[in-house]
């Protein structure tokens, strides 16, 4: 099996004028942060809504040579450059329900 994709950073933030986050301390929730390209494009758009405060908060930070460094102000764990599914994280919609975090084996 292939390594799955890596984001492409291209994210879509439907409606952002409609949170009202502006004067409010706010703490985006991200499951797993890898190339940081999602996490960073989600911050710099929330941050156009004027928040009080803007941290992040990941359960994974996956350590990617040359990645542009992202601040996680709330981190559960760092791990190698590997793909990871269970706790929620799936591969193609698969391993979602697995009650921990496993790394998927290139033999699938
Ligand atoms: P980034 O933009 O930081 O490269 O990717 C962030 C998103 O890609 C995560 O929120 C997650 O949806 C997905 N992702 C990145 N690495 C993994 C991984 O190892 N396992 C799973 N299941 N998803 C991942």
């Amino acid at each position: 099996m292939a390594r799955p994709a890596r984001s492409s950073g291209a994210v879509l933030l439907r409606d952002a004028a409609r949170l009202e986050i502006a004067g409010h301390h706010v703490i985006v929730v991200e499951d797993i942060v890898d190339t940081g390209l999602t996490i960073s494009a989600l911050a710099a758009a929330l941050h156009k809504l004027e928040p009080a405060s803007l941290d992040v908060c990941a359960l994974i930070h996956k350590h990617i040579a040359g990645a542009q460094p992202v601040a996680i102000r709330y981190k559960g764990f760092d791990i190698p450059d590997e793909f990871v599914v269970g706790y929620g994280m799936d591969y193609a919609e698969r391993y979602r329900n697995l009650p921990g975090v496993y790394r998927l084996s290139p033999e699938g």
